[in-house]
């Protein structure tokens, strides 16, 4: 299948879903204002063959797209570009002579949870790979593991590790070409800012990443995050056994609720049914195309209590649940190395389902989102969040471009002309998004459907040594 091809099947799968948003979401509406029993009674009769008619569309089109080659040629090529940027890695990582290596140095000391110090040291690899630096990572007095990142992770390198050089400075730029030593601060605070972040895409993969995948930006932050969490041995038995344990079968839907210290400070709070709704839609979706038996849900959260409230409530879901953080629960048991196994391992088992329902919001979540694409083809629509759209903490501006004209209905609709360029601040998921038309300035709601989105190319260096 052509690019362009590819692109259309899931732009076709993307309209059918948005267009389900908006009817699912007026219905709703109308229904709460609506006196009258019988027409509430006619519009629940409407929600239920609209869902159902929308799910089908959505089935013959997932169809299609496998159809005639089409998955095997998408494994295959997600394989090929996968090994070609890890081999990438394992190249940039691994210098003759350590001794005279250009470095990147990255401290794991961020203070925030574990996504978060991630997601740091990914953004400090990103710069390294477009730097052509060996990234070394200090993580002597982690927060999580008193034995530092080694203890859970292999080594970044099996023949440079050592952070010594002749030279040494905080990241300057271009200023810092010579030195060979470079000392990386949060990303929060980086001067000058460097092209090489996300949501950027290297230039020289772009036409077959943006063929092969629904979100090449996230595909390409995966990347560093499957390099950099390559487990330990007793870390990877451990896992296995924990899935035995807790019988983590397919078909199975992720969903992660993050409560606590979170919740009115940088979240919202979502009751257990807000996840469920979005469980179900997979489930009757799936239906389409397989007979289900056991309808399992991973449940991660930070609330002790929660897997006892949706257990009750949700008499026929399986729900399987490490719940090792309800042992530990409390904030300053939250950096332990016990916290540790347990953050790892409900990201694990999040990131393995074959669909998530969380928050954007939370790192914890889009971390899992993340390793999800490292393992499917394409997993970029295997998601439903309750809050933002996916992000990276420091990104440059995500764009997006108007496909059609819209004049705005209300106070709180904005005008698009065709071609417009628009900074997405996100997706209510009722089938309209909110962003900054950057031609006129004006901020509000649009239909999500008339945009595209719109992929930074970067001029990464491309790894001839490496084969391709
Ligand atoms: P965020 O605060 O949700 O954006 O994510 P962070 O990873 O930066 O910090 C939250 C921390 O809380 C995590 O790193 C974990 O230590 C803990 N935590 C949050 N949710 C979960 C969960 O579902 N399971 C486990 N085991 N820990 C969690």
């Amino acid at each position: 299948p052509s690019k362009k091809h590819e692109q259309l099947q899931r732009k076709l799968e993307d309209g059918v879903r948005e267009l389900w948003f908006l009817v699912k979401a007026q219905l709703k509406l109308m229904k709460s204002d609506s006196q009258a029993s019988s027409v509430k009674d006619r519009i629940d009769n409407l929600l239920t063959d609209v869902g159902d008619h929308q799910r089908t569309i959505l089935a013959d089109a997932q169809q299609l797209r496998d159809a005639d080659g089409g998955l095997a040629w998408r494994q295959r090529e997600a394989h090929a570009l996968q090994d070609l940027v890890q081999r990438r890695l394992h190249y940039l990582q691994n210098p003759k002579d350590c001794s005279k290596a250009k470095k990147l140095l990255c401290n794991l000391n961020k203070g925030c949870g574990y996504g978060c110090q991630l997601h740091h040291v990914v953004y400090c690899f990103m710069v390294a790979y477009g730097t052509e630096r060996t990234m070394i990572l200090n993580s002597q007095g982690w927060r999580y593991s008193s034995g530092g990142w080694e203890k859970v992770f292999l080594p970044l390198s099996e023949t440079c590790t050592d952070p010594s050089g002749s030279s040494r400075g905080p990241w300057k730029g271009e200023k810092s070409k010579d030195t060979q030593v470079v000392e990386m601060p949060i990303v929060d605070s980086i001067y000058p800012r460097p092209p090489y972040l996300p949501l950027g895409i290297p230039e020289d993969l772009s036409d077959r990443l943006l063929r092969l995948h629904g979100n090449p930006s996230v595909w390409f932050i995966a990347q560093f995050v499957l390099y950099l969490q390559r487990y330990q041995p007793y870390l990877q038995q451990d896992i296995e056994e924990t899935a035995q344990k807790l019988g983590f079968k397919h078909p199975i839907v992720g969903i992660h609720v993050r409560r606590t210290d979170k919740i009115n400070t940088e979240a919202a709070y979502h009751s257990i049914a807000e996840y469920m709704e979005w469980v179900e839609e997979y489930y009757q979706l799936l239906q389409k195309t397989q007979e289900v038996k056991k309808k399992r849900v991973y449940l991660a959260t930070d609330e002790p209590n929660l897997l006892t409230e949706a257990q009750k409530q949700y008499p026929e879901y399986d729900f399987v649940s490490d719940n090792a953080i309800s042992k530990s629960a409390g904030l300053s048991s939250r950096y332990t190395d016990s916290a540790l196994r347990g953050v790892i391992i409900d990201i694990h088992f999040l990131a393995h389902s074959d669909y998530l329902v969380c928050t954007f919001s939370s790192q914890v979540c889009r971390v899992a989102y993340e390793i999800m694409q490292t393992l499917k083809p394409d997993a970029a629509a295997n998601f439903h969040s309750l809050d933002d759209i996916y992000y990276f903490g420091g990104q440059g501006d995500h764009n997006q471009v108007a496909i059609a004209k819209h004049e705005p209905r209300n106070q709180q609709e904005i005008y698009l002309e065709q071609g417009d360029e628009l900074g997405v601040a996100g997706n209510h998921w009722d089938g309209y998004s909110k962003g900054v038309n950057r031609r006129t300035h004006k901020s509000g709601l649009y239909p999500s459907y008339k945009v595209e989105e719109k992929i930074e190319l970067v001029k990464y260096p491309t790894y001839p040594e490496v084969e391709e």
